[in-house]
């Protein structure tokens, strides 16, 4: 490997090393990696001198996936400013708190975001996709990328959390952070490249990644996209919400290699015939973001029985960086319920609510450390000081047991069912209750009790009129304990709230 880098904009410039190599490709643009580069450059010069962006300032990007999204990313590394991933999913009162707490010089937004942005009143300059960026762009062709001296410690990006316990919180990740997970990324290309016998060294890396989680989402921003400059691989977006049939047509078309998609368009996935597209090239996909039900990889691993790739899962946080831990086939294999072992470079720990650390096979909070983790919250040293212990150790809020080396997230503390004096955690009944075949997905939770302080409630998706309420309970019955069963139901063919991550968004269900 090549020397160690110290700022984002070293990548930047490795990245014409790979010349018109594909880069960022969607359905209808390509766009290479020297191509990249010079609209980096013009975009760059032209909010330099602008509009005034320089060291330390934020550029918020309030968009849908595509090239642009990418560009003003690395242009705001030109110019050590700090570009901020809004939720594009948010509405106009949502963004209106983003913008007040991250006081961006300008926003770069699409035009169905930029007429959002209207509505909350605010006066920042915004910048669109659509008009001002090409034109910019053309006005300034040719100039150079400006560089502007960083600290490895400075903030390099900000990512709001999906806010599914409360208001979304900014995660600041530094040079430092996102160069390590780069790092990470290339060592496991070239461990993927090795076992599908192909040459490892220092030229371009022939994978391809399909990006259909949001780039606001670190899944998408710190795994699949800032580590491709130093390997030279391409990033392939499709357009719009996610559709099966487009995604699989752009996987034949693009040869797509690696494909990181939440569980829910697994889900999707399998209600799809996929014996009419060539998707050999495919070599990996990994499940991440939210909870794989054991029952969901099995289907999953029959639907591709005919694409020869591995199939893997992870688990982390905004605040972690990457993932934490990551469950191999052959972890897997080993317990299909875990999310996996800590990848290079994180520690885990499971710990008592007094801060001792437990023992293998005992249930406590899971906390992380390692070179990934966020430097904080932005502008909100409370909340960080919650979190980040002086041991720069993370804590994540979740429930977990470590077994033989492999992590299982029991659930999420603010998920968590507080139901007499028993805890109950809603991944564990959802899990079960999506092995049985009527049941495409559901999704547990907590509702008030006046004895028990809360009861256990299910929203079951079901075809109309293929199972009822008695037949789920005496379902659960027969497999969990009798307080697990759910009191309250709701079976519906309508889809489940979820967030930009694919998780169910707990506060908008009701039974
Ligand atoms: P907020 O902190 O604002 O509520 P959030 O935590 O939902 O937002 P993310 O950082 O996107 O935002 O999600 C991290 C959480 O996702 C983890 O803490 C964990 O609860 C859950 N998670 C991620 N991967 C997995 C997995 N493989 N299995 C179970 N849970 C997972």
């Amino acid at each position: 490997f090549a020397r160690r880098r110290r700022s984002l904009r070293e990548l930047l410039e490795h990245s014409l090393t790979w010349g018109d190599r594909d880069y960022l490709v969607t359905e209808d643009r390509r766009v290479g990696f020297t191509e990249h580069a010079a609209a980096v450059g013009a975009l760059a010069t032209a909010l330099a001198e602008r509009h005034g962006v320089g060291k330390g300032d934020r550029v918020a990007i309030l968009a849908a996936n595509g090239p642009d999204w990418v560009v003003t990313f690395w242009a705001a590394q030109c110019l050590g400013a700090i570009p901020v991933g809004y939720n594009a999913w948010w509405a106009p009162p949502e963004i209106a708190y983003a913008l007040g707490h991250t006081t961006p010089k300008v926003v770069v937004a699409d035009a169905k975001r930029s007429a959002r942005l209207t509505e909350t009143g605010s006066d920042v300059p915004v910048l669109t996709f659509e008009e001002d960026l090409p034109a910019l762009v053309a006005e300034y062709r040719g100039a150079a990328m400006p560089e502007t001296p960083v600290a490895e410690d400075d903030p390099a990006v900000i990512l709001y959390t999906s806010g599914t316990s409360g208001r979304a919180k900014g995660v600041v990740h530094t040079q430092r952070n996102l160069l390590a997970i780069t790092e990470y990324h290339r060592f496991t290309d070239a461990m993927q490249a090795a076992f599908t016998g192909q040459p490892v060294g220092d030229g371009p890396s022939e994978r391809r990644y399909l990006v259909t989680a949001p780039l606001f989402h670190i899944a998408s921003l710190h795994n699949l996209v800032i580590p491709r400059l130093a390997t030279g691989a391409a990033a392939v977006f499709p357009h719009g919400a996610f559709d099966v049939g487009r995604v699989l047509t752009l996987v034949q078309r693009e040869r797509v290699t690696n494909w990181a998609a939440v569980p829910t368009m697994a889900t999707r996935l399998l209600d799809h015939d996929v014996s009419g597209y060539d998707l050999s090239t495919l070599a990996a996909l990994s499940l991440n973001s939210a909870p794989s039900a054991p029952a969901l990889l099995e289907r999953l691993r029959e639907h591709l029985a005919g694409v020869p790739l591995s199939l893997t899962t992870s688990y982390g946080l905004t605040e972690s960086g990457t993932a934490a831990t990551v469950a191999t086939p052959l972890d897997l294999l080993a317990d299909a319920g875990s999310v996996g072992r800590p990848i290079i470079g994180v520690s885990v720990e499971i710990r008592d609510p007094d801060g001792a650390v437990l023992p293998d096979g005992t249930e406590g909070e899971i906390f992380i450390r390692s070179q990934y983790v966020m430097l904080g919250y932005w502008n909100n040293e409370s909340a960080t000081a919650e979190v980040i212990d002086d041991g720069r150790w993370l804590r994540s809020g979740d429930f977990g047991t470590m077994t033989d080396g492999r992590l299982t997230v029991s659930g999420r503390r603010t998920d968590l069912i507080l139901r007499g004096g028993e805890n109950v955690y809603p991944t564990e009944i959802e899990n079960v209750l999506v092995e049985h075949p009527s049941v495409t997905d559901c999704a547990v939770f907590g509702v008030p009790h006046p004895d028990l302080g809360q009861e256990v409630a299910a929203v079951v998706v079901a075809e109309p009129g293929t199972v009822e309420e008695d037949e789920l309970r005496e379902y659960l019955a027969a497999r969990l304990a009798y307080f697990k069963v759910p009191a309250r139901w709701r079976i519906t063919a309508d889809a489940l709230p979820r967030n930009a991550t694919g998780k169910v968004t707990r506060r908008d269900l009701a039974v």
